[in-house]
């Protein structure tokens, strides 16, 4: 009987084994985890890029938002920031920038098929309609936006929307803080979300971005040349430039 007692013991056992690993399984099925953990450095990569032009004020650059251009070896190759407010012009959202100026460098071309565009805030309708016409591939955002965001799925209407894959790093602790914080803040402030980007909490989380960047450990090592080149394409990104002097960002041949 004791025996008969441990074999039952083992099959529950071994069942409950066998249902937890397939359920481990099944989660991520289909989900290319190197590429997960690309999106998550490229993503802190956006964020930290925002920081290192911090706006305090509503009179400066334009927003905290801030988009990078990675191509089809997943190496970052451009970087543009909101500038609204100095170019006096609100098409100058940091997406726009980034397309039409590196579609301005020597060799591009026309389209841009193959690369990805990592953006700290979920791509505006003005933004998203570039992106397809312009033929990006992918765009991966932080923060959600639920004011202007939700543009790409408007594309289906459509006949011909070029319709380009877009994702956010669910599992990202920045995301989360940022989409906490400013539903705090919108509930009691009901302002616009780029006020809650110039606030000392949105701030915090950006800052926070760029140390995790810098001491990011890697699972996957053969992301390790991604990462170096990242952290060195973050250091590299200066203040904000225009017209011919952004022209310098371009990859060099
Ligand atoms: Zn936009």
């Amino acid at each position: 009987m004791p025996l008969f007692i441990n074999k039952t013991k083992q099959f529950f056992i071994l069942l409950m084994l066998a249902v937890t690993i397939s359920s481990a399984v099944a989660q991520n099925k289909g989900v290319d985890l190197p590429q997960k953990e690309r999106d998550n450095v490229l993503s802190l990569a956006a964020l930290a890029m925002v920081y290192k032009d911090w706006q305090t004020s509503r009179n400066g650059r334009g927003h905290n938002i801030g988009s990078i251009l990675v191509d089809q070896n997943s190496t970052p190759v451009f970087w543009a920031r909101n500038s609204v407010v100095v170019r006096d012009d609100s098409s100058q959202h940091g997406e726009v920038r980034l397309i039409q100026a590196f579609l301005n460098c020597p060799g591009i071309g026309k389209y841009m098929d193959g690369y990805t565009i990592y953006t700290s805030l979920e791509p505006c309708a003005m933004c998203t309609g570039m992106i397809a016409m312009t033929k990006v591939n992918r765009v991966v955002y932080v923060q959600d936006d639920p004011e202007y965001g939700h543009a790409r799925q408007a594309l289906v209407n459509i006949k011909f929307p070029r319709l380009f894959e877009q994702k956010t790093p669910k599992g990202l602790s920045e995301k989360s803080e940022l989409e906490q914080g400013w539903a705090t803040y919108s509930k009691k402030k009901g302002s616009a979300i780029t006020d809650y980007l110039l606030t000392d909490e949105a701030r915090t989380v950006y800052a926070k971005a760029d140390q995790d960047l810098n001491t990011y450990k890697l699972k996957y090592p053969q992301n390790e040349s991604m990462l170096l080149a990242t952290q060195k394409f973050i250091k590299d990104a200066g203040p904000e430039t225009f017209d011919q002097k952004m022209m310098e960002r371009c990859p060099k041949p």
